[in-house]
């Protein structure tokens, strides 16, 4: 059958989606992005905002409207957080959906396409958080769709690898924790097998994947194996050129991670720690279990362990009770950090979680819309400065493919055969040139000759 997958939401989702494409191809369907003559239309959901849910929501209402309309309609499938946040409800709602499928079922996806072609629809969360613990953590198939990956299929050269599930953390305004269940870390021995084929297929860049990543903790009988433990057992894969990890949590961040950044030659200095507010009594409320001067701490201990480490961070606007103070201490934070680019979010209240039960949401859209403005000027003008450091460096890329403006540049690139390429530094940076389209993959050197706040532009050397 074709089969049409659209992914919404974080890297976590996409992994998914990449996981379950290549289940999907050895089951010997065929994948299309042509949702008009697809067989099968699925979405892989997400329930972190309500602006998710919502597009989840209006692609289901054309689903069916499709369905009266046509002969032959498809067979249509929601997959992800949200069938794990709204169950039976979201098929009662959209009686169009024959396929809703939680995150850890994906596995059983291509068994459930062939049930619903025979007309059985399929509701399939997966267990609650209370018993889930128990039924994942003995269960050797846990981690079955990771196991069982195709290292072919994705991106060129990069590759993302989950190294745990779900979250313990219960930040007041998250839904994660009730959506993807209790934090589960994988076997390492799994982890680094899946890494070395990942390697031996070409794929030279790892980006380890945890929704608290550097909580990654793995126990057996006397044996821990920690975050740190882990990223020295997955740097000496031999070929693997580049390592990072997302996302991480500041609490978790001890001195042991920053010194194998620093002496594990393969792992990138790139540090992506969310702060969410620079304010204690915000970061309080949100459950977020530090202080805006451990937050401190741990930049500057990053500065101090790791050279030339660049930081990346999380803001959410507006939460309930925030005060123009409160406020001013995120913009603070966001300058003292230096950071070379931040998510910066406005608040809104997930059913379901402590935030949307006890906080009352008293900040004016408005006002939301104001301060993520601001925040973002100010994000803009640290993510200028920081950029503009690097001109007259080079710097070595990994080139991803051509830019989403090549061929609609102003001045046509001076070599015929060229065009604008995009590739990323061993820091995050997103960084444009000329090139030939067949760099595609490959690493290159780039003379850095100007900069904007978010991007780095360059010469090919
Ligand atoms: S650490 Fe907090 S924000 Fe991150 S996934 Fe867990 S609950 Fe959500």
């Amino acid at each position: 059958m074709k089969i049409y997958l659209e992914t919404m939401g974080c890297q976590m989702n996409r992994l998914d989606s990449e996981l379950v494409t290549g289940r999907l191809l050895a089951a010997g369907h065929e994948i299309t992005d042509d949702r008009k003559s697809a067989d099968v239309v699925l979405y892989n959901t997400c329930s972190v905002r309500a602006h998710a849910e919502n597009k989840v929501y209006s692609r289901l209402g054309e689903e069916a409207r499709r369905k009266g309309n046509l002969k032959h309609p498809p067979i249509v499938g929601v997959l992800g957080c949200m069938v794990q946040r709204q169950g039976p409800a979201l098929r009662k709602r959209y009686p169009c959906v024959d396929i809703a499928c939680g995150p850890r079922q994906l596995s059983d996806l291509p068994e459930m396409i062939l049930n619903a072609a025979a007309g059985k629809t399929t509701v399939a969360r997966d267990p609650d958080r209370k018993t889930a613990r128990d039924a994942f953590e003995n269960d050797p198939n846990f981690d079955v769709l990771d196991q069982g990956r195709d290292p072919c299929i994705g991106p060129n050269a990069r590759a993302y690898v989950r190294v745990m599930r779900g979250c313990d953390k219960f930040c007041t305004y998250c839904i994660v924790p009730f959506v993807r269940g209790p934090e589960i870390s994988r076997k390492p021995s799994a982890i680094v097998e899946e890494v070395r084929r990942l390697v031996a297929a070409g794929r030279c860049e790892i980006t380890l994947l945890g929704q608290t990543v550097n909580s990654y903790c793995h126990r057996a009988g006397e044996q821990t194996v920690s975050f740190s433990d882990l990223l020295g057992r997955v740097s000496d894969i031999e070929g693997l050129r580049r390592l990072r990890f997302v996302t991480s949590h500041p609490i978790d961040f001890g001195n042991d991670i920053l010194e194998a950044m620093r002496d594990l030659p393969n792992i990138c200095p790139y540090v992506h720690c969310p702060a969410q507010s620079g304010s204690d009594r915000i970061l309080k409320a949100m459950g977020r279990n530090y202080t805006r001067e451990q937050y401190d701490d741990l930049i500057d201990r990053a500065r101090a362990i790791v050279p030339d480490v660049v930081l990346a961070g999380d803001f959410i606007v507006g939460f309930p009770g925030e005060s123009e103070q409160d406020h001013a201490a995120s913009a603070d934070l966001i300058r003292r950090s230096g950071y070379k680019n931040s998510f910066i979010f406005k608040y809104s209240p997930r059913p379901g979680t402590a935030g949307a039960r006890h906080l009352v949401d008293d900040i004016p859209a408005a006002v939301k819309k104001y301060r993520n403005n601001e925040l973002l000027a100010v994000q803009a003008e640290a993510g200028l400065a920081h950029h503009r450091k690097l001109i007259g460096r080079t710097m070595e890329v990994l080139v991803e493919g051509p830019s989403r403006r090549a061929g609609k540049q102003p001045k046509a690139p001076a070599n015929p055969g060229h065009l604008q390429l995009v590739g990323r530094t061993r820091g995050d940076h997103i960084a444009v040139f000329d090139g030939p389209r067949d760099l595609a993959g490959q690493y290159a050197n780039i003379h850095i000759t100007g900069a904007s706040a978010l991007t780095l532009f360059g010469q090919l050397r």
